[in-house]
């Protein structure tokens, strides 16, 4: 059968502007930041070896001669025989987390091109490839017509089965992980079917008047449909398994919502977190089941805390909402819970407040519960007094009895001021044996100093064993009416009624005047 002549010269005239797409293809896809792509290797390799199948195929039939046009067929092979292991090589590694063919396996599927290429070579064995070869004139150019021996069959099973292998490894991850490559798995579908289907039409002749294989064309049709899932819509950016194991794993719960406001995609621990199961994937969130916070965070795409109660108690979470995409396509929020950490932060800040020795609030923080105490009454009004104490020679308990009597006195007598003062006093040791109290409403302020004392100095304290002694304390008393308003100048009044009460003999209660 003489081969329509149009077929071919479409063929001549559409090859070179397909070569410079693929070229341009070629060069974007460089042009991006390798690590991100791990592929980027193996779409280089694919449209080099296109653009080698176009013009191969090409300088076939514009050949002048049959024996160049017999050289550029067989170089065909050469550019594309071994394209369909490269293609399985790359979904295995994608799939399987990066292993590819074992190596022995790797030998004996390279069994095909390679024999493919000696068939090609030994001018004897060609008949398993083409039978027979009829020669037309189109112009100046030979074109070849071929028959198809036992061979070409084997290697077009070949070609497809590993196309359709790897196509099948590739598309089950893509499935499993549609929720984030939606479009890139529709674009990697239609890649894979192209050249499949282009070159069915030519094995398989449906069409007995269509004799040009233009399968390569397919090819670069597939070359254009990875490009734009791969470097268009960011498909193996991070390979999907990574991708969703790490975003699976995460401590942090991640849910993401359309613009619809619907749950298009959660991790587990986003979905516990928020007491939900899968099926409320692709649904509204329950927003009278959820925290008010939350959902107000959603709704303003911002940050806010909230808490839920579960099984184990109170939890507590903050949450960020980001905005996805240029138009606002969805929004994703991060839910970290904080629960750990804030339990932590109480008791670093519980130790850092308290006094170990007699669990009064230390200096720090005795100063600082004071300043609110007496800025909450300068601002509603009320009295307010501050009482020094500072316990009598106390030197001499340690250096007569031991470090660990004066402990022991001490403790006792931060139990005496704790369990004197009322809710809103505030008590502290501010270092060695001086203590202070803040004493609100003022009026028994002096009473409460004396019974202080009193029972101090009627208190016990046996140690060591056997050996019991007491202790008396001083006490320096200020009114906050009595001079300026801050609490410097109230301590230090104290402190002056307290240098008094030494002065007088100890053991008593002295106010400032
Ligand atoms: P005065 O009646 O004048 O207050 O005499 P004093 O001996 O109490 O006065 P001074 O301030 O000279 O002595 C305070 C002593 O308190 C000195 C120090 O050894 C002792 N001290 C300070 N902190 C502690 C503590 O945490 N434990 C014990 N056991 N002793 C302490
Ligand atoms: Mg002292
Ligand atoms: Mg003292």
């Amino acid at each position: 059968m003489t081969p329509d002549r149009f077929q071919y010269d479409l063929f001549r005239v559409l090859a070179l502007p397909i070569v410079l797409v693929l070229v341009w293809l070629l060069a974007d896809s460089l042009k991006t930041d390798q690590r991100r792509r791990p592929v980027g290797l193996a779409f280089a390799l694919f449209v080099l070896s296109t653009i080698g199948y176009i013009t191969t195929n090409t300088l076939e039939i514009c050949s002048t001669t049959e024996a160049a046009s017999e050289l550029w067929a067989k170089a065909i092979y050469l550019c594309v025989a071994f394209l369909p292991i490269l293609w399985l090589q790359f979904s295995l590694r994608f799939t399987r987390k990066g292993r590819g063919l074992p190596s022995f396996l790797l030998g004996v599927v390279l069994f095909f091109p390679v024999t493919t290429l000696v068939i090609l070579l030994v001018p004897s064995l060609e008949y398993l490839m083409w039978p027979t070869i009829t020669w037309h004139s189109q112009g100046p150019f030979q074109v070849s017509v071929r028959t198809h021996g036992p061979w070409f069959y084997a290697y077009a099973a070949y070609t497809y089965s590993f196309f359709v292998a790897g196509a099948i490894l590739v598309l089950r991850t893509l499935v499993l992980h549609r929720r984030y490559y939606r479009r890139q798995a529709g674009a990697l579908i239609l890649g894979i079917a192209l050249p499949l289907l282009v070159s069915l039409l030519y094995v398989l002749r449906p069409f007995p008047g269509l004799i040009k294989d233009f399968s390569s064309f397919g090819y670069a049709g597939a070359a254009l449909c990875f490009w734009y899932a791969l470097y268009r819509r960011d498909l193996f950016a991070l390979a999907p398994l990574a991708r969703s194991l790490v975003v699976e794993r995460m401590r942090d719960g991640i849910i993401v919502l359309d613009s619809g406001g619907f749950l298009a995609d959660a991790n587990a621990q986003g979905l516990a977190i928020l007491g939900l199961g899968e099926g409320a994937l692709g649904h509204r969130l329950p927003a009278a089941l959820l925290p008010a916070s939350l959902m107000e965070a959603l709704e303003t795409r911002s940050c806010r805390r909230f808490s839920t109660d579960g099984e184990g108690g109170q939890r507590h979470f903050s949450i960020e909402v980001l905005e996805l995409g240029d138009d606002s396509e969805g929004i994703l929020g991060v839910i970290h819970d904080e629960t750990e950490a804030r339990a932590l932060l109480a008791r670093v800040e519980e130790l850092a407040s308290r006094d170990e020795l007699t669990g009064l609030a230390n200096r720090r923080y005795f100063l600082e519960s004071a300043q609110r105490e007496l800025s909450r009454v300068l601002r509603h009004g009320g009295h307010l007094a501050v009482a020094m104490f500072d316990l009598d020679r106390f030197k001499n308990i340690n250096d007569s009895r031991g470090h660990a009597a004066g402990d022991r006195v001490l403790r006792e007598f931060g139990r005496i001021l704790a369990s004197e003062i009322r809710g809103e006093d505030v008590a502290g040791r501010m270092g060695g044996e001086e203590f202070a109290l803040v004493i609100s409403g003022a009026e028994g302020a002096r009473s409460l100093c004396e019974r202080i004392r009193e029972r101090l100095a009627s208190t016990r304290v046996e140690c060591p064993p056997g050996e019991a002694f007491s202790v008396t304390v001083s006490v320096g008393l200020a009114w906050l009416e009595d001079g300026p308003a801050s609490l410097d100048a109230l301590l230090s009044r104290a402190d002056e009624a307290l240098s008094r009460a030494k002065a007088e003999g100890r053991n008593r209660v002295v106010a400032w005047k």
